[in-house]
């Protein structure tokens, strides 16, 4: 059997307040909800420092600014803890919402804070709740981030993020169907690397609670995750499996307990490294991990 290679890591996205005060529009937040993100900022980093230190396992803390802005006592911890401090936007606001401008502003300024507080620029961006843009990779780009993690053209496998230059046509069905009917242009890799993000492998849509018990069972979401692991461990020589949690999820105790059983069974198997997804990501640009390329689109002008 071939030697396998596996890059495992944890990226903790520390949305704590911001998440909650992200209403959009400036409409009020319920206090309630608030207290759960200082929950996670605080006892929920707590919680998951004691885990990583535990298993010896370094990760990603995607931490909006106004988080770091508003407990850098945590991310201090984080941060000395040897941890690798990722952007996540400045209140955890869609991207997908903004003009270009704002996106840009937001950036710079997420850029400059995390830079100011860790004493080096971060490598790595993820996009809150996943939803980007098409001025995103570009941007990102420009600002000389190394890598990304918003993207979902694999789920195992580190690839260059296409560039934003492939289009495609929304169907309209007001419009006649000649109008619509038209391939994607070809896609372009640009100069970021894509660790892919994965909502099957994230804690925020299963485990946090919408209404009284709009969760599902710990051993259902963990059985889901392994699996995940073991298609993939038995399906490739070489593949990363990043995992995506929140503190103010993963720091609660049935949910910590699930991490650990999950820890012992990756570690388990043969050629399995731990490293922060920055690490995952220079494995690749380096050339010293393969991953893929990701293709696709038509050679036509538009
Ligand atoms: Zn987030």
């Amino acid at each position: 059997m071939p030697k396998k290679r596996v890059l495992v890591g944890y990226g903790i996205d520390v949305d704590a307040v911001a998440n909650w005060i992200n209403t959009g529009d400036g409409s009020p937040q319920n206090p309630t909800n608030v207290s759960r993100g200082i929950f996670g900022a605080t006892v929920g980093i707590d919680r998951l420092l004691k885990l990583y230190e535990k298993y010896n396992i370094k990760c990603t803390f995607f931490t909006p600014a106004h988080t770091l802005e508003s407990f850098p006592e945590q991310l201090a911890k984080v941060r000395d803890a040897g941890h690798e401090l990722g952007l996540h936007g400045y209140t955890h606001e869609y991207i997908s919402d903004l003009p270009a401008k704002e996106q840009q502003a937001v950036l710079t300024k997420s850029i400059d804070v995390l830079t100011q507080f860790c004493g080096k620029k971060p490598q790595g961006y993820t996009a809150p709740a996943w939803t980007t843009s098409k001025e995103l990779i570009p941007q990102l780009e420009q600002a000389g981030i190394v890598y990304d993690h918003s993207f979902m053209h694999h789920d195992v496998q580190p690839y260059w993020a296409p560039d934003s230059s492939h289009t495609w046509v929304e169907t309209d069905v007001k419009k006649e169907a000649v109008q619509w009917m038209s391939p994607m242009t070809k896609l372009m890799p640009s100069k970021v690397v894509e660790i892919p993000a994965n909502w099957h492998v994230d804690d925020w849509p299963p485990l946090q609670p919408k209404g009284p018990y709009g969760y599902v069972d710990t051993h259902v979401v963990e059985r889901m995750w392994r699996e995940q692991f073991d298609f993939a461990y038995r399906e490739y020589d070489t593949f990363i499996f990043p995992m995506s949690i929140h503190p103010q999820v993963s720091g609660k105790p049935q949910v910590i307990l699930m991490h650990e059983r999950l820890i012992e069974h990756i570690n388990s198997h043969e050629g399995v490294e731990w490293m922060p997804l920055g690490e995952m990501a220079e494995e690749f640009r380096s050339g010293r991990f393969p991953g893929v390329s990701v293709e696709g689109g038509a050679d036509v002008k538009r």
